[in-house]
């Protein structure tokens, strides 16, 4: 596995995490709030070394959520008796140690513990996770972009899931016993695989650290949403700041829209942004926004000239306006 993580990496944390929510009534500084840090650490040639289990009690969303109760077979009492956010993070963080690369299964975990950091004003001092499924299907897969669930991938490599529910160190320990089964596909690697599941890599650490913004609009239509300049702008996942258009929204298809961005200091974003109906048919949007690389500019670029959709004149208009842009 050293083949894909920075030279000095000391040892590798699996982590995994388990959140809560609330249904319909949702705090967007905050849509998932965790309540339990799993995580289980092995030196640079995959042995286990140690495992920690960090139980959170909510505040946010105090309630727990019935279906992740049902999943989880978390009990509220033991989140009654949990420790502070704030308070198992920085246990965490000093049991990681120095240079220790971060592994999850898929891309969720490492964004919803951004934001948790983020609402609490805390630093991250870890750097985005090494995406284990992804390598999993880059190596051992015919599909190198299908995200495998990890119940899917333990199924074919023929290994047990012995342990009991589905809890954060459960998974936490199935995902690094998976990684160690991984060493012989990442030694037989050819250095051609090697080097196109790097960069690949490097772009899911790129999205993790995502600016992503979940806004309930009173619109009905697409249009009408992306025809309101403040709900179409752009932070910069960097510094946070404005960025000028420099590729207006575009339907990228299935209902995505993508674009490309400016921030003066930072560059070029990739910004991608899709809606989810509620109940009273109201839209909510969904945006997330990272750096982009110069393949994924190129990416871009094709699939815009590939889409047949434009923006609204009216959408347009308004992003010019909002943005500044002359042209
Ligand atoms: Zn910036």
């Amino acid at each position: 596995m050293l083949r894909f993580v920075p030279e000095k990496t000391q040892c590798f944390v699996v982590m995994d995490l388990e959140w809560n929510q609330h249904a319909s009534r949702t705090n967007h500084e905050i849509p998932h709030e965790i309540i339990e840090i799993g995580a289980v650490k092995l030196d640079r040639d995959l042995r286990i070394l140690d495992e920690r289990q960090y139980i959170i009690k909510p505040v946010v969303y105090p309630v727990l959520d019935k279906h992740i109760r049902e999943v989880t077979g978390i009990d509220p009492e033991e989140l009654e008796a949990g420790l502070s956010f704030a308070r198992a993070f920085t246990q965490f963080v000093k049991w990681c140690g120095e240079d220790a690369c971060l592994c999850t299964w898929g891309r969720d975990d490492y964004p919803v513990l951004l934001r948790n950091t983020r609402y609490y004003k805390m630093d991250l001092p870890l750097d985005p996770p090494l995406n284990v499924q992804m390598v999993y299907s880059h190596l051992l897969t015919d599909k190198p972009l299908q995200q495998v669930g990890l119940s899917t991938a333990m199924e074919r490599l023929g290994m047990d899931m012995d342990l009991p529910a589905h809890r954060a160190l459960n998974d936490a320990l199935y995902t690094a016993r998976v990684l160690q089964r991984l060493e012989g596909a990442v030694s037989a690697a050819t250095e051609e695989t090697a080097q196109a599941l790097r960069k690949f890599l490097n772009e899911e650490a790129l999205a993790a650290q995502s600016d992503t913004r979940s806004v309930p609009t009173t619109y009905t239509n697409y249009d009408d949403v992306l025809g309101n300049a403040r709900m179409v702008a752009v932070r910069c996942p960097v510094c946070g700041g404005e960025t000028a258009m420099t590729l207006p929204w575009f339907d990228a298809g299935h209902g995505r829209f993508m674009a490309l961005c400016d921030c003066p200091q930072h560059g070029t974003s990739f910004a991608q942004m899709h809606f989810k109906r509620l109940y009273n048919n109201k839209l909510v949007m969904h945006q997330r926004a990272y750096l982009a690389t110069p393949e994924r500019v190129a990416d871009v670029m094709a699939r815009r000239n590939a889409a047949r959709k434009t923006l609204p004149r009216a959408a347009r208009k308004a992003v010019r306006a909002e943005t500044g842009e002359t042209k």
